[in-house]
């Protein structure tokens, strides 16, 4: 199976609880089908003082969110879309199923 969603991708959340979420694919786990976005699932941890951090404190970085809750974000359609491959001389574009857009 090819790799929908891949890294600085525009993609939206589409279920749970960062519906509606845009943001920038970071980083994809291919073997795990997940997938960090920018801006989505922060995870705030609450760090006690220790040798490296003296302060303490809350830290603050995403977690990850399953592919299958994201779908590439079409800026014409303004919205989560479906898209085919389109192969131009030796170039292989991703494209809007519905607008044809280049994604
Ligand atoms: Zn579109």
């Amino acid at each position: 199976m090819s790799l929908r969603i891949r890294k600085d991708d525009e993609v939206i959340v589409l279920a749970g609880n960062y519906k509606g979420m845009k943001g920038k694919v970071l980083r994809v786990f291919p073997d795990r089908q997940r997938a960090i976005v920018e801006g989505v699932n922060y995870i705030q941890r609450h760090t006690p003082p220790n040798p490296r951090n003296r302060e303490g404190g809350i830290v603050k970085r995403e977690g990850t969110i399953h592919m299958s809750n994201l779908a590439l974000y079409c800026s014409n359609c303004d919205k989560g879309v479906r898209f085919k491959t389109v192969v131009e001389k030796d170039d292989k574009k991703r494209v809007c199923v519905h607008c044809g857009e280049t994604l």
